[in-house]
């Protein structure tokens, strides 16, 4: 099946078309700078290189049917023609309570969309544009939301609620989300793949440690807890947020900086984590540079990260009772050696030793880092979740159009 897989953000527009059988990607690219002065279109068809059009983009529909007429074009094209695209996968953020699955697109699962605008107000709004930028640049192609939030459903209400006035999840739906999903899911399945073992037969934890961190325990196919919380906000400490903090810090700060709500949230979610501590950079390799050149605050900062998500692993065991695999991906998790060999240190109580040279420079490839013979795994898996999108969608239409 031929997927076209769509990321939309407030002014961009990614996407990857490819064949879902095999996992090939025909052609990727982006629409940037929508709505603004000086948008322009990247487009890069397998194996050629990437093109660069600067083009006036008005809105994501214009944006949507430039991307198609790129896709169509003789020199730079993949396919004749718009019907040979056989459905279309969408990136959702946010399904609340609603979706514990992926969904094909009809106007009540648009209505559920909506409802969750409150809940991902950057990312909902703009995942909804591109999907009607797609209905309307694609008429009758299916269409299916794949949602970050739904393969964390599976948590139990003690994972999910919080120890605050019941009637504030009644009302206002405050719980634990979390986020990450189709990438957790992804990894995890593929590790028991790796492992040759069923997948609801093993107590997995994931780590995706990228920008934003977040860390997931897998328990027998399910996942039954994970760090981020109501909002991405939570969890470990990540590049620009502050992860887990004591909540009555948000309002002795308010008092303290003069900071409306928009202030705080700012501070939070963009001046923090282990930028706001080192005061160096949000990115793990400037860290690394600085720490290496006697920088403290960015020794702090690592360590700081390495920390948390330490204790992590370590409270997803407990909930488990074990764990019989432990998986790095994203940014940081496959590309960062150092990073993981400090977070799996120590760990051989749990049954999981990291063998430092099997470790050692491994940088995103797929790779066993346990040593021979350990109780637990413990792998670098390499997360694709634009793929892991294009075959849900797949997998959701098929089963629509069996119906
Ligand atoms: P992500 O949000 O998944 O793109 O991850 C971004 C983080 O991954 C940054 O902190 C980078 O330092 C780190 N990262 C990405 N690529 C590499 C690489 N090739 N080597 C080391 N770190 C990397």
């Amino acid at each position: 099946m031929k997927v076209l897989v769509i990321n939309a953000g407030s002014s961009s527009l990614k996407y990857q078309f490819f064949e879902s059988e095999t996992g090939a990607v025909l052609a990727k690219g982006g629409a940037e700078r929508i709505g603004l002065d000086d948008s322009l279109i990247t487009h890069t068809r397998n194996g050629d290189e990437k093109v660069v059009l600067e083009t006036d983009l008005p809105d994501h529909k214009e944006a949507m049917e430039q991307v198609l007429s790129l896709l169509t074009s003789p020199n730079y094209g993949v396919i004749q023609s718009m019907m040979e695209i056989d459905a279309v996968g969408h990136r959702v953020v946010h399904g609340g309570e609603k979706f514990s699955a992926s969904a094909l697109i009809t106007p009540s699962v648009k209505a559920a969309i909506r409802v969750c605008f409150d809940l991902a107000p950057l990312h909902n709004p703009p995942n909804m544009t591109g999907i009607e930028a797609c209905e309307a640049a694609m008429p009758g192609v299916p269409q299916v939301a794949v949602f970050d939030t739904a393969f964390h459903q599976s948590m139990p209400a003690a994972a999910y609620m919080y120890a605050l006035p019941y009637e504030m999840y009644d009302e206002y739906r405050v719980r634990r989300y979390g986020f990450h999903g189709t990438s957790h899911r992804f990894v995890a399945q593929r590790c028991a793949e790796l492992m040759d073992k069923p997948f609801d037969s093993l107590r997995i934890i994931t780590c995706h440690l990228g920008n934003g961190s977040s860390i997931a325990a897998v328990d027998h196919g399910v996942c039954i807890d994970t760090s981020m919380g109501l909002t991405p906000l939570a969890g470990v400490c990540m590049g620009t947020r502050c992860g887990d903090i004591d909540p009555a810090i948000v309002t002795f700060l308010m008092q303290k900086e003069g900071l409306d709500h928009k202030g705080i949230d700012s501070l939070m979610n963009k001046k923090s984590g282990v930028l706001g501590v080192s005061g160096v950079s949000s990115d793990f390799r400037d860290l690394e540079e600085a720490a290496n050149n006697g920088n403290k605050r960015a020794r702090l900062a690592l360590d700081m990260f390495v920390y948390h998500c330490k204790k992590y692993v370590g409270s997803y065991s407990a909930a488990m009772g074990g764990v019989d695999a432990l998986v790095f991906t994203a940014g940081i998790g496959e590309n960062n050696y150092l990073v993981r060999e400090s977070i799996a240190s120590g760990l051989g109580y749990m049954g999981l030793q990291l063998d430092e040279q099997k470790n050692h420079g491994v940088r995103g490839v797929e790779k066993d880092l346990s040593v021979d013979g350990s109780q637990a795994k413990i792998f670098v898996i390499p997360t694709n979740e634009e793929l892991a999108i294009a075959r849900e969608t797949e997998i959701v239409v098929r089963s629509a159009m069996a119906r």
